[in-house]
């Protein structure tokens, strides 16, 4: 029996931008698995999206850990049979300047930020190859562009977001795989609210278009990258930051 509904996975999508995501996927009929440390928040987004009428299935999984990573998309082919697109969006900061930042904190954002990417990306490469289809999107930064004072441990991780985008590119170009990265800007999220007030107003001064982007504007742009409408498009930075970074 042929797949006749498509398969998203989209990492941190218990809240914020990942959620938004996962909301837009669902406008369009596709399949969802929520997957998240939080598993009582994820659950809740599944039946959440189930709403608007799509399977949904939470699951929790530390992105940076490999074995739940192997179960993650275990369970996923389990319940749907396959994986058509992942959406590596699961990140946190630990922000404090070079000077200070502890080892721990460095160890942390990189193996979640972008060790969790490469795991996820890896098990999704594995399906996807043998159906010769799919499509991954990275959610980097555009402080993995120009590098953001106290974020060390996150620029340098979104950095690699973006290496890794373009060498997934060209290693999975051939089994009719895109793999794409989107750079959001200055973002109104719970990650973005906990940053000082002058910091906020700093990043708005900076921004051609005015205004904090929202996760929507970041779901959009997942949604081309994983249309048809995108699909002799690989290897490639989509800036959403209102002009943040030109
Ligand atoms: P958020 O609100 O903090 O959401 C991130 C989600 O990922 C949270 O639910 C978080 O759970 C989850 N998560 C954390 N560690 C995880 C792990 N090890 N495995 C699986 N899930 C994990 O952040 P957001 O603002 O929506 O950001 C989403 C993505 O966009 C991130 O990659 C971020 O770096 C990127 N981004 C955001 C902005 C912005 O302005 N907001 C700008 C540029 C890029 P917990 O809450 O339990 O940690």
């Amino acid at each position: 029996m042929g797949q006749d509904k498509k398969v998203a996975i989209v990492t941190g999508s218990a809240r914020g931008i990942g959620k938004s995501i996962a909301a837009k996927l669902a406008d369009n009929g596709i399949s969802l698995v929520i997957t998240d440390v939080m598993i009582d928040q994820a659950e809740e987004t599944a039946k959440e999206l189930a709403g608007k009428g799509v399977d949904t299935l939470a699951v929790k999984a530390d992105v940076s850990n490999f074995k739940e990573v192997e179960d993650l998309f275990r369970k996923t082919v389990d319940k749907f049979g396959a994986v058509d697109y992942l959406i590596n969006n699961a990140g946190i900061t630990r922000d404090n300047l070079a000077i200070r930042m502890t080892e721990s904190d460095w160890d942390l954002v990189l193996d979640i930020n972008l060790k969790g990417s490469f795991l996820c990306a890896q098990q999704a490469a594995k399906i996807m190859m043998k159906k010769r289809s799919g499509s991954i999107v990275n959610i980097s930064s555009v402080s993995g562009l120009l590098g953001t004072a106290g974020q060390a441990n996150y620029a340098s991780s979104k950095a690699g977001v973006i290496a890794l985008t373009k060498t997934l590119a060209r290693e999975l170009g051939g089994r009719g795989i895109t793999v794409n990265a989107i750079t959001p800007g200055f973002i109104i999220t719970e990650m973005t609210e906990k940053l000082p007030d002058d910091v906020k107003e700093g990043y708005l001064k900076q921004i051609p278009l005015k205004r904090g982007g929202t996760p929507e504007d970041i779901a959009e742009a997942v949604n081309f990258l994983i249309s048809p409408a995108a699909s002799y498009i690989t290897g490639t930075v989509i800036n959403v930051s209102g002009g943040l970074v030109i």
